[in-house]
């Protein structure tokens, strides 16, 4: 079992490393546990990367990849290597154990394990990956120098490989499911593309089968409109069409929607509190580095209050109502009979002469707590004994001196015998 984590990563891609400065950087104790001994995740296998703002003329996927990563590793983020099978979050402390046979503990787990490229799910896709079947232009484009490659799929990722691919093979054939003209990428994409002349393009078409002797031959073409069916020589075949995400291992542990993708509020929660997941692995609109490096500094900066959130609660209200009867109040600034009320109390507790404790709750910050014990209207107090809520005024506008000493007046007798 290792020592505990403050923020424990899933996946060292661009939204997990982003995550890891922010973390390491506000002084959590961070580590990211990723199954591929370098870091960079799927941004690490694009050699063209010109949409990372700041980034563009000779940057490379795994230049910045490799940024990120020293970035992290400068403010002190943890790199292990494991391949995450099973999460437990159902306690305080979250478990995550790796097939390498690891378990490591943390107060809070970022996901952030991607996706991968989704199949076409064709005849001859299968037994073809790897001899003529890619779906990494990166990894596989020089061993199509001078050849003549498909591109299936129209969507930015498509359209930037097919670019990418035209400096190797001798054609590259985009084949579109769309009227002539209309691609899913963005429009300066498209454009651009639409002026390569090493780009041909097959408009209305799906891929029927992939065909071939032990390498790639052939595809065949489904015309949409008409049915008709075409035999396309080709030596390789990129497939993409999207991806899937890597959430297998988190069934039944965390919220998933229907395709498998997690479910996140804005501050990247998802519905385990203290569990938190970025990038394309959950659902959003845009799966790029840059949103996933903004979901990663998101829920970093989330989970830092979450754990300050619970540190206050754990050793100021719960800790300490174990020595003498303490008070939560929650109050808001916008709130001007919350203002009012937190000074009855203030000095109710004052002629208590420390004999009750006070910690005040900006409701607004610290949402949480407010949730853990059903607040739900400012002002609010709760009165807290041996670490349990015994006591509370809820609902009263303007609370007075007196409310509070008739409150606390039990459990300080109770204190004095
Ligand atoms: C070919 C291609 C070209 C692209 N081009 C661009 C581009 O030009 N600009 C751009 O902004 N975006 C581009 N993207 C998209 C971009 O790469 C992704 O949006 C981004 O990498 C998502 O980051 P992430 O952190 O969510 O996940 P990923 O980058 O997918 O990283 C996830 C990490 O989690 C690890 N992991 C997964 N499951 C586990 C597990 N169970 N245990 C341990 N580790 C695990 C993986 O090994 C991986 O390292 C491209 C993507 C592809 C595929």
């Amino acid at each position: 079992m290792s020592e505990l984590y403050d923020l424990l990563i899933v996946g060292a891609g661009p939204g997990g490393l982003a995550a890891g400065i922010y973390g390491s950087r506000a002084k959590l104790k961070t580590a990211v546990v990723d199954k591929n001994a370098e870091p960079g995740g799927q941004a690490a296998t694009t050699e063209e990367m010109e949409n990372y703002p700041g980034f563009f003329e000779g940057s490379t996927g795994p230049g910045i990849m490799k940024k990120f990563a020293d970035h992290a590793k400068y403010f002190g983020t943890e790199f292990i290597r494991g391949n995450v099978d099973e999460v437990d979050f159902s306690g305080p402390v979250k478990k995550v154990h790796t097939q390498q046979g690891d378990t490591f503990e943390s107060k809070v787990v970022v996901l952030s394990p991607g996706a991968t490229p989704r199949k076409i799910g064709v005849k001859g896709e299968a037994e073809l990956s790897g001899q003529g079947v890619s779906y990494c232009a990166t990894c596989d484009a020089d061993f199509f120098v001078d050849l003549d490659v498909v591109v299936v799929g129209n969507g930015d990722a498509a359209i930037e490989e097919a670019e990418y691919l035209t400096k190797f093979a001798e054609t590259v054939t985009v084949i579109v499911i769309h009227e002539e003209g209309n691609l899913d990428c963005n429009k300066a994409s498209a454009e651009k593309a639409m002026k390569n002349p090493k780009l041909k393009w097959v408009w209305n078409s799906t891929v029927q089968e992939i065909a071939g002797d032990g390498l790639v031959e052939k595809v065949v073409l489904k015309n949409i409109n008409t049915g008709e069916l075409t035999d396309y020589p080709t030596n390789g075949v990129f497939v993409f069409i999207g991806t899937e995400p890597h959430t297998n291992f988190l069934k039944g542990k965390v919220e998933l929607d229907d395709r498998g993708y997690l479910v996140t509020n804005d501050m990247m929660e998802t519905n385990v509190p203290g569990v938190y997941a970025v990038g394309d692995a959950r659902v959003k609109y845009l799966r790029q580095v840059v949103t996933a490096a903004s979901d990663g500094a998101i829920a970093a900066s989330a989970a830092e209050k979450y754990l300050s959130e619970l540190q206050t609660l754990q050793n100021d209200v719960l800790d300490a109502s174990k020595e003498k009867p303490t008070i939560l109040a929650f109050w808001a600034p916008q709130i001007q009979e919350s203002i009012d009320s937190i000074a009855s109390v203030e000095k109710a507790v004052e002629e208590k002469d420390d004999a009750v404790g006070l910690v005040k709750l900006d409701t607004y910050r610290a949402k949480k707590t407010a949730t853990q014990y059903n607040i739900t209207e400012i002002p609010s107090i709760v009165l807290f004994k041996d670490g349990k809520d015994v006591a509370r005024l809820e609902g009263v506008k303007n609370i007075t001196p007196e409310a509070v000493e008739d409150l606390v007046k039990p459990y300080v007798q109770d204190l004095v015998k």
